[in-house]
């Protein structure tokens, strides 16, 4: 097992340095930081776009071998990626606390969710991939094959710097593609870690290619390149419209997995001390820095008042420490994220917005630790009901009909994830109806998994991740039609 620290430092070192594992014309070193204490654990070397392409040279090359391989063969490579990351369980989730700063728990957590899509994926792999059709010619047959795209690029971020890597990559492994990596420049070690752990598991030269470095050149020259046929990126739904331009001379196959701006409603006869206990866990798991965090909380309002005396009393109890402390949060990513946290408070305040809890940094814990905050009466033109705040900010407003939240809910460029709690069925039918997003979650916030297409609508997305449809998106379709007369 790592201690923090020195162990971590050393075995990451020299991991950085292994074939396949961020070694691409190595030029220079990036030094990655402790956002709990500020210190830095390791230095990683960092390519340049001669990497890149380098990266992308093995990829193809490995291509034809990969593809080719009995997709059994690619299975069994796959479940053995998937036993030794749950081996290496708690390296890992250390390795993420060191450097992103969740509590260790929720980073045991993500590496079981991790590991997840890896099973998953070990198992799809070896599914059929040819589909008969029903012909409308006379003597003719038909099939379609599902072929693999080619060499993917996937391009992930550091909130969920181990699942978010996975969830791609076991996809496009299963589907036949090889893969060139690009982590969030916070949270280079666990990709590098899930790199040595593939090289262990047996994928060839060439098939895993994890490259670290600056993100507009490494990400920039995989868009520009013919070769790389498809992109899977999750991140900002700013980096995302930039990279869809970008792909459009290749005209790549695209998985954008973007923002999200989570509205959460609460209507009277709603089990309110569940809907308490589900918005917490929404709103302050990873600290608020999720993609399917709620920021906007819409409550009835018979009960309005009761869920924000709720609600405060339970986001007071809420405890604030370094990840291996485990308590409820950790500290943000970065003094960004910080000062986002503290303009969305700041306007909704100016706006008229009652501030129940928080609203500032704990100084005690450190610049980066964020006190839990809650937010009443925030109105509708205030930064933090149209904007993604990414942290641990909650902002409440009552409503007083169906349609009208509907309309508020849906008045968004967002549409990932939608959560509402009631106990009445029809109320509940036509509220899926109407939200324009790509999950809708009743009476609970944990809804995800390998099994179940990820994504989102309008500009939280395009394309699915996770289940059938997460491994088809790095597939061309391929349609055959056999005459023998
Ligand atoms: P980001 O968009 O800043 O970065 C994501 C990735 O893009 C990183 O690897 C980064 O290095 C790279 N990148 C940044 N600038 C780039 C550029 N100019 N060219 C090419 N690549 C570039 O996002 P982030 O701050 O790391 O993550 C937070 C965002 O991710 C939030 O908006 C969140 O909602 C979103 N997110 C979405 C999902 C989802 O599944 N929909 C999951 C997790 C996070």
């Amino acid at each position: 097992m790592l201690d923090q620290t020195d162990t971590l430092k050393d075995r990451l070192q020299d991991t950085a340095l292994l074939p396949g594992a961020g070694d691409f014309a190595a030029q220079g070193r990036l030094a990655v930081r402790d956002p709990a204490t500020g210190s830095v654990i390791a230095q990683v070397a960092i390519s340049d776009q001669t990497g890149a392409r380098a990266a992308v040279d093995a990829a193809q090359a490995a291509f034809a071998d990969w593809s080719a391989m009995l997709p059994q063969k690619r299975a069994a490579i796959l479940h053995r990626w998937h036993a030794l990351i749950l081996e290496a369980r708690e390296d890992l989730a250390r390795i993420m606390v060191a450097e992103q700063g969740k509590p260790i728990s929720e980073a045991r957590g993500e590496i079981d969710y991790a590991a997840s899509f890896v099973q998953f994926y070990a198992e799809e792999a070896s599914r059929p991939n040819i589909e008969g059709v029903t012909s409308h010619l006379s003597d003719a047959e038909m099939e379609l094959w599902r072929e693999p795209v080619g060499v993917a690029a996937l391009v992930t971020p550091w909130n969920f710097p181990s699942a978010m890597i996975t969830r791609k990559a076991a996809a496009a492994l299963g589907a036949g593609c090889t893969v060139v990596i690009h982590p969030s420049a916070e949270t280079p070690l666990s990709a590098l870690a899930l790199a040595v752990l593939a090289q262990r598991a047996g994928f060839p030269d060439g098939v895993v290619n994890t490259v670290i470095g600056d993100a507009a050149t490494i990400v920039g020259e995989w868009t520009a390149d013919a070769r790389v046929r498809a992109l899977s990126f999750t991140g900002s739904t700013e980096v995302g419209r930039l990279l869809y331009r970008q792909s459009a001379d290749t005209v790549k196959r695209l998985v954008l997995e973007l923002g999200g701006h989570a509205p959460f409603i609460v209507f009277q006869g709603a089990d309110l001390d569940r809907a308490v206990a589900e918005a917490i866990k929404a709103k302050f798991a990873t600290s608020g820095q999720d993609c399917l965090g709620a920021n906007r909380f819409y409550i009835h309002r018979p009960v309005y008042e009761a869920f924000c005396a709720r609600f405060t009393a339970a986001v007071e109890k809420l405890t604030l420490a370094p990840g291996m402390q485990d308590a409820d949060l950790g500290p943000l990513i970065h003094d960004r994220q910080v000062a986002k946290q503290q303009a969305h408070v700041d306007d909704a305040v100016t706006r008229g917005a009652r501030l129940l809890t928080g609203g500032r940094v704990d100084d005690a814990q450190g610049p980066l630790f964020y006190l839990p905050t809650v937010l009443a009466d925030v109105s509708d033109d205030a930064a933090i009901m149209r904007e993604e705040t990414f942290g641990p900010v909650a902002a409440l407003t009552p409503f007083d009909s169906e349609d009208e939240v509907i309309a508020r809910a849906n008045d968004s460029e967002y549409g990932l994830v939608a959560y509402v709690h009631s106990m009445d069925p029809r109320r509940i039918y036509r509220l899926t109806r109407a939200l324009q997003y790509g999950m809708v979650a009743v009476n609970r916030t944990k809804v995800t998994g390998a099994p179940i297409p990820f994504g989102g609508m309008k500009q939280s997305g395009i394309g699915r991740e996770g289940a059938r449809q997460g491994l088809e998106a790095f597939t061309e379709i391929k349609y055959v039609c056999r005459d023998w007369a």
